[in-house]
């Protein structure tokens, strides 16, 4: 293999050079600007079951179970599995129940985990 002077020299430049990569998750975090679309959750105290959220939810992702917190009353909850973040139901709730976060971390061993209450 012939190696040219230009490769050589390019090595050595690039030898002393910081890593173009990072170590992303391990040793550097990324956050993602306060504006993002990321988890969202019900406030239960706000909740009033009105199923208008799952109604409108465009990847009928969110269920209604009853709201431990208002015996009778049902309870929005999230399955991130399917969300695709479009953030329709914390526009179209009428209480302003939604808590929004910009975290966007939803790698998990086990669907199951996806669901949040
Ligand atoms: S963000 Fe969009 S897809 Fe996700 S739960 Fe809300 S309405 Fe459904
Ligand atoms: S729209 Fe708001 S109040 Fe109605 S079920 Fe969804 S989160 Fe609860």
């Amino acid at each position: 293999m012939k190696i040219s002077l230009k490769f050589i020299s390019e090595m050595a430049k690039n030898l002393f050079k910081k890593p173009a990569t990072i170590e992303y998750p391990v040793k550097v975090d990324i956050p993602a600007t306060p504006e993002y679309r990321g988890l969202h959750y019900v406030d239960d105290e706000k909740c009033i079951g009105c199923n208008l959220c799952a109604r409108e939810c465009p990847s009928n992702t969110i269920k209604m179970i009853p709201n431990p917190k208002k015996p009778g009353k049902k309870l929005a909850v999230v399955n991130y599995d399917a969300c695709v973040f479009c953030y329709h139901c914390v526009l179209v709730c009428p209480v302003k129940a939604y808590i929004t976060t910009n975290e966007y971390k939803l790698a998990v061993l086990n669907r199951d985990e996806l669901i949040k209450a």
